[in-house]
């Protein structure tokens, strides 16, 4: 008798053991699996702005939940992982035509600020610049333009750098060839006549674009511009917070992702805040802060009559 027990305990110790082995080949595969995929087509951090932007960016059909359990923490850090390896890639595939940062040689950095015109934050943002004399590159969306030119105009009156950031927030990975297109198109038409030039620099929204549609930007005269700065201010954060994030990872060349506009309920009071003291503390620590053409040293314009 007790040897038979002692022979289904080492049995049950057995497939408890082989278990477990199992169990662990299949966690690397899952790893290995996550590490050698293709950049997802959405990051979390991309659903879950589009979430946050809400209806009025993005079908409801696009909303997902947010990620908050641990499980989902940890998903959103591999992911957010392999999305820096998939803008880095990018960057050594367009080299100038795909820019995630300047050069790391000298201690210059460019604030960007997108979503605008809003009229409900851009004019505090361009305030504050003007009285501390910083000039910043703006990324427009082309459907926020055509509502409020006059806003468009002033950013570029008072020496900002214009940008175009899709027409109507689009995410650009999951469109067609020809929206894609006219994304980029319309919102040019648009955005021209206020300010006098076709705006080289494109961010596309979320960040996200495909190996294809950089190609046909690049061979259009455009150069896709990224961050590897990002403040996550979308999230409605306070500056403290801001501050901190802008802090992880600033370095000379750095490229700040910021917005002055944004979606219905979304409230940028903490980047407003924040702005003074982001820019004492860059100056502090003996950064200039310039604009992308200064920066990357290209023109912001792709036309003659640009700057
Ligand atoms: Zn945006």
């Amino acid at each position: 008798m007790g040897t038979t027990r002692r022979a289904r305990k080492a049995l049950l110790l057995l497939l408890t053991w082989i278990l477990c082995v199992c169990g662990g080949i299949d966690a690397i595969q899952g790893d290995r699996a996550t590490a050698s995929a293709s950049p997802p087509p959405l990051s979390d951090r991309t659903r879950a702005a589009v979430t946050e932007f809400g209806s009025s960016w993005q079908s409801p059909a696009e909303a997902e939940p947010s990620f908050t359990s641990g499980q989902q923490l940890n998903k959103k850090k591999k992911r957010s992982r392999a999305e820096a390896m998939s803008w880095v890639t990018l960057q050594r595939m367009f080299p100038g035509s795909f820019v995630i940062w300047g050069p790391r040689g000298s201690r210059r950095v460019a604030l960007t600020f997108d979503d605008v015109p809003d009229p409900r934050f851009t004019p505090q943002v361009l305030e504050t610049l003007a009285r501390y004399k910083v000039r910043a590159t703006f990324f427009v969306v082309g459907s926020r333009a055509a509502a409020h030119p006059a806003l468009v105009q002033r950013i570029s009156r008072e020496g900002h750098i214009i940008g175009n950031h899709s027409y109507d927030h689009a995410v650009f990975s999951r469109i067609s060839r020809y929206a894609f297109e006219q994304q980029i198109v319309r919102t040019d038409r648009i955005i021209r006549p206020l300010i006098g030039y076709s705006p080289k620099f494109i961010r596309p929204p979320y960040g996200e674009i495909t190996p294809y549609q950089v190609d046909w930007l690049r061979s259009r005269g455009y150069i896709v511009v990224n961050w590897d700065t990002d403040s996550v201010d979308w999230k409605s954060l306070d500056s403290n917070r801001i501050l901190i994030n802008i802090k992880r990872t600033l370095q000379p060349g750095s490229i700040i992702l910021q917005h002055a506009g944004g979606g219905e309920g979304q409230d940028l009071s903490g980047t407003i805040a924040a702005l003074p003291r982001l820019i004492q503390l860059l100056r502090s620590k003996g950064y200039q802060i310039v604009t992308l053409p200064e920066l990357l040293n290209r023109p912001a314009g792709r036309n003659r009559r640009s700057r």
